[in-house]
């Protein structure tokens, strides 16, 4: 389907949870209780993917919060996956439980995931996210054991606690067939923090070549890459280049509202509808989705009413 902006939506993402086990400090460290009660049941959410795939939607993301702390989590995944109607089941995680579980995410439809990495050195990583590096690389490991690939390592830069990483980072993508993707900080947390802009990472490195992408690639980033690379430097930029016009998505918060711009704080329930038929469900996301404004308010002086784990980033 199409929204009033005429934009074709057909991405869904989904937040199972608003908990973590990490604490990034740009995310939810500020966060007090984060109710298991409110969160929809794996039944309501394979209900919302099975509406949305009536309206046209074949891609979804789970994402959190953690996906992963979820007991039901495979549930949901096999839920979505016998559904067949979707193309693409995807991940984000912050791998701290990625590796043990690798190989029955996969089983249970998972196709590929993006991993989020904010250091690559113990000390730092921890105190930036209160986790713990080497499970992310055994993580990452078992991504490509179970070649849920391409797999995608997500960094926000953060001026102070990891801006001087850059290069270390752009060199895990000449070296390993990964992509690295650098997201700009979007002012949904603590406002104290200043990000790095994308542009600036570019304009300093004019060896980073725009590289033409396949079909895997249809989302908001701009891959890059450089002679002898074995991967890809990517940069999603929704501060320096809003992508607003080509957007593609919708959101789904773990307490069962939708979301239909990250950047925008209006939220619709669907509680209610998720007592009758899909078909009614179905009718009701239609009719939000032509609620999606055209653009984001970043650039207004947005202010969150949600932070970034219990909207799913
Ligand atoms: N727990 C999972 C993880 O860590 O990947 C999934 C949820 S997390 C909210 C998803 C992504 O959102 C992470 O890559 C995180 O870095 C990003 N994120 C969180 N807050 C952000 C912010 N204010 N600006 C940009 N990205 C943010």
């Amino acid at each position: 389907m199409t929204d009033s902006f005429n934009r074709k939506i057909t991405y869904l993402r989904l937040s199972v949870t608003e908990r973590c086990s990490e604490k990034c400090i740009y995310c939810s460290k500020s966060e007090g209780k984060c109710p298991k009660e409110s969160e929809l049941s794996a039944e309501s959410f394979v209900k919302i993917a099975r509406a949305c795939a009536l309206i046209g939607i074949s891609k979804v993301r789970l994402t959190g919060g953690e996906p992963l702390l979820r007991r039901d989590f495979i549930q949901i995944v096999s839920g979505i996956s016998s559904l067949n109607t979707y193309k693409d089941i995807s991940l984000t995680t912050n791998a701290q439980l990625l590796k043990e579980q690798a190989h029955a995410l996969k089983k249970a439809g998972i196709n590929r995931c993006n991993i989020s990495l904010d250091s690559l050195r113990d000390e730092a990583y921890n105190e930036m996210t209160g986790g713990d590096l080497q499970k992310v690389f055994r993580g990452i490991k078992a991504a490509f054991q179970e070649r849920m690939t391409p797999v995608r390592l997500n960094t926000v830069l953060i001026k102070g606690k990891n801006d001087l990483e850059i290069d270390s980072f752009i060199e895990v993508a000449r070296k390993y067939p990964v992509d690295v993707r650098f997201i700009e900080l979007m002012p949904m947390g603590d406002a104290s923090f200043e990000g790095i802009s994308n542009e600036k990472i570019l304009a300093d490195r004019p060896y980073l070549k725009p590289v033409e992408l396949t079909e895997d690639y249809s989302g908001p980033a701009k891959y890059y890459s450089s002679s002898g690379f074995a991967g890809k430097v990517g940069f999603i930029s929704p501060i320096s280049h809003s992508f607003c016009e080509s957007c593609n998505r919708i959101r789904v918060t773990s307490d069962g509202f939708i979301r239909p711009c990250l950047g925008d704080t209006a939220e619709y329930s669907l509680k209610e509808a998720l007592t009758g038929s899909t078909e009614d469900l179905a009718r009701l996301i239609f009719d939000i989705i032509r609620k999606k404004p055209q653009r984001n308010s970043f650039s207004d002086s947005f202010q969150t009413n949600r932070k970034m784990n219990q909207i799913g980033g």
